[in-house]
């Protein structure tokens, strides 16, 4: 019999994440639990921490202490590692680009590893006409607009069917007017997909849009959680009610 979904393990699990530089604690015994199908949004100012405790759920930072979990199952602590290739995890971020030299449909397929080679012609085909882009299958990335090709990249990262997606401030080089619409039809990409999804931001409305649970970040910690209405209403102290006035 199926386990009820109340006693399945969070996709991802970190606990009590440590990383210091030159002495310093830049990750301050992080802990966060994401479900699949759930976007958490780790939302802070430039500095505090972000990108370190993604890069270590990726598997390319290395942690001082805390442990690392998917599905229930240990994948990284001071003394285990499963190494970032084998950690069924994608990734996005803003200057993580296309490859020039290769097709649409070849970028597309770049992750794929398994498979037959229609099997992975008819995966790249499904997320391509998902993201609106099946008429680029045969283009080349120079042919798109940026917008477009942050779609390739979604599409490239989430091919091989990852259970974690990490996005580091994903849409930030993209012009203004195309991000909101870009949002919504990644998150309505990600939704579909059965992954969880950790987002680093820096901007609030981004984190307001997309997130079902904020983790508001400052100094290496994780100052508050909750769903994205209550931590913009409620604010925990003044630095947040200041940091969520802060026109960025
Ligand atoms: P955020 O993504 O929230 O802007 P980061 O995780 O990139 O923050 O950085 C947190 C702090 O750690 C910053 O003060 C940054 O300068 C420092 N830092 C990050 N990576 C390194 C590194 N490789 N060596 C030294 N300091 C680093
Ligand atoms: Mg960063």
């Amino acid at each position: 019999m199926r386990a009820p979904l109340t006693e399945q393990p969070p996709r991802l699990e970190i606990r009590n994440l440590v990383r210091h530089f030159d002495g310093r604690r830049v990750v301050d015994d992080v802990s966060l639990r994401i479900m699949a199908g759930q976007v958490t949004c780790l939302l802070g100012p430039s500095g505090c921490g972000k990108s370190t405790t993604l890069r270590m759920i990726a598997g390319v930072e290395m942690q001082d202490s805390g442990e690392i979990w998917v599905d229930g199952k240990l994948v990284c602590d001071t003394i285990f590692r499963v190494p970032p290739e084998r950690r069924e995890i994608g990734l996005m971020f803003q200057d993580f680009a296309l490859f020039p030299h290769l097709s649409v449909a070849e970028n597309v397929a770049f992750g794929l590893r398994t498979g037959t080679r229609t099997e992975k012609r008819a995966r790249v085909a499904e997320l391509l006409e998902r993201v609106d882009l099946i008429q680029f299958i045969d283009g080349y990335p120079h042919q798109l607009s940026g917008g477009e090709q942050q779609r390739v990249a979604l599409a490239r990262a989430l091919a091989p069917r990852p259970r974690i997606m990490l996005m580091d401030e994903p849409f930030s080089g993209l012009d203004n007017r195309l991000r909101d619409g870009i949002r919504d039809e990644t998150l309505s990409l990600l939704k579909d997909e059965d992954t969880a999804v950790l987002l680093v931001t820096h901007e609030p409305e981004e984190a307001m849009r997309m997130a079902d649970e904020i983790a508001l970040m400052r100094g290496g910690k994780i100052v508050q959680r909750g769903a994205p209405y209550n931590v913009y209403t409620r604010p925990a102290d003044k630095a947040a009610v200041a940091f969520f006035s802060d026109v960025n």
